[in-house]
């Protein structure tokens, strides 16, 4: 099994909590990272660190290439035709901030439309929202079913000439859905609109090739995928970068500077303004070389198998409701789920005690879990490292809390 053979290379799991060992279940918030990423970031704090793009000295020579050097792995591991399409930003959430303020600013007007979806994380909804009121816009939802499936006939009706941009996250966080991409991307194009994946929770569990996605822009989060935090990436076509105006105005963007105006360098350059996350953006690299060494298919097939048996042995608990598809072709490793003892919150708290690691809330999806019908859920996700023992103490941390917290017969009186 793949998670026997990487589970060594991920320190921070061989230690307790509370006594017993951690089991990690929640990679959809952030992953684990291997050794090798983890010393390449001290690596460059001991051996080369200096700012780049401006130093002519060798170390900061070293650094500016290196940096340099990721956003190329970065390129080929998405498939990117070329490394200036490459973004480096914080995060999933700056780079969809990027796209709504300097693409969003520049192409919507009033009475525009921007098609979202139910399912969507916060930061693939509160920048579309002040956009859309800055603008006049409107945003429209797709719905989903009671599986967890966008409903595309819904799409279909959505869509018009006033569709300006169609916004869909890749893979649900909490439902774990699969999304087809391809299909809305090559929809809304037909419909002269471009296209946003949020691919946060796809990147770092499946191949993802941009140019199979067919959409515009795509972002996603070096801290899910074995990188460090401080690090993400926004994904364009070259041409739209161009045409986009900056996003951040500072050093380093710029080609000429005069007091009341300026010319900015081409992309990536241009949306890269100041000192960016340097260690991180070159040690998200090292991640990459990781993943890839690893196989992103064999790391996807891993995750289903895990998924199927996680799905099974939940359903097995009594009590437990799992949200999301059951066909494991059209979801990921993000399991959610009620039960009908105790708030989630609590429930994540007895499986803490047990040193189980999930995430317990809303998982910065409100919206979804208004259409749901709960105000929150516990989640387990899963990646490479986790395996059926982390399941079978999850379903024994289960029992634990519904030992607990299932009401008692009142004790007879004497
Ligand atoms: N989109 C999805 C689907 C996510 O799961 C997350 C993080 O949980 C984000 C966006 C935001 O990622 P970040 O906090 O790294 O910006």
């Amino acid at each position: 099994m793949l998670a026997e053979r990487v589970r060594e290379d991920f320190p921070i799991l061989k230690q307790t909590v509370y006594g017993k060992p951690l089991v990690y279940l929640d990679s959809a918030a952030t992953s684990q990272k291997p050794r090798r990423v983890i010393d390449a970031l001290v690596r460059y704090y001991q051996e080369y660190n200096a700012n780049i793009h401006r130093g002519i000295y060798r170390i900061a020579e070293e650094a500016t290439m290196r940096y340099e050097q990721s956003r190329g792995k970065i390129a080929a591991f998405i498939g990117a035709t070329r490394p200036e399409e490459v973004v480096f930003t914080r995060s999933t959430t700056e780079a969809i901030n990027l796209v709504a303020y300097a693409w969003g600013r520049a192409n919507i007007r009033a009475g525009d439309e921007i098609i979202l979806t139910e399912m969507e994380h916060h930061s693939n909804l509160v920048p579309w929202q002040l956009l859309a009121a800055e603008k006049q816009a409107k945003l429209r939802f797709i719905p989903f079913d009671g599986q967890g499936i966008l409903q595309l006939d819904e799409y279909q009706r959505l869509l018009s000439e006033r569709t300006k941009l169609v916004a869909v996250t890749h893979q649900s966080n909490v439902l774990g859905t699969i999304n087809p991409i391809k299909e809305i991307a090559m929809t809304a194009h037909a419909a002269g609109a471009t296209v946003l994946v949020d691919a946060a929770q796809s990147v770092p569990h499946m191949p993802v090739s941009v140019g199979d996605l067919g959409a515009d822009f795509v972002a996603f989060s070096g801290h899910k995928m074995c990188g460090p935090t401080g690090a993400g990436v926004l994904w364009a076509r070259y041409d739209l970068l161009d045409a986009m105006p900056p996003f951040h105005g500072g050093g380093e963007m710029i080609m000429l500077v005069q007091l009341e105006s300026s010319t900015y360098k081409d992309p990536p350059h241009k949306f890269e303004a100041g000192t960016p996350s340097i260690a991180d953006c070159i040690v998200l690299g090292e991640a990459v070389d990781y993943l890839q060494g690893i196989g992103m298919a064999a790391i996807r097939a891993h995750e289903q198998r895990l998924t199927d048996y996680t799905l099974r042995r939940l359903a097995e608990v009594e009590g437990v409701t799992l949200f999301g598809p059951r066909q494991l072709d059209r979801r990921g490793g993000v399991v959610a789920f009620a039960t009908d003892v105790a708030h989630p919150h609590d429930v994540a708290q007895v499986l803490d005690q047990e040193g189980i690691a999930v995430r317990a809330g809303h998982h910065c999806t409100q919206p979804l879990h208004r259409r749901l019908g709960v105000a929150a859920t516990t989640r387990a996700s899963l990646y490479l490292y986790n395996n059926e023992s982390d399941i079978d103490a999850l379903v024994r941390g289960l029992h634990v809390a519904r030992h607990l917290f299932s009401p008692r017969p009142a004790p007879a009186k004497r």
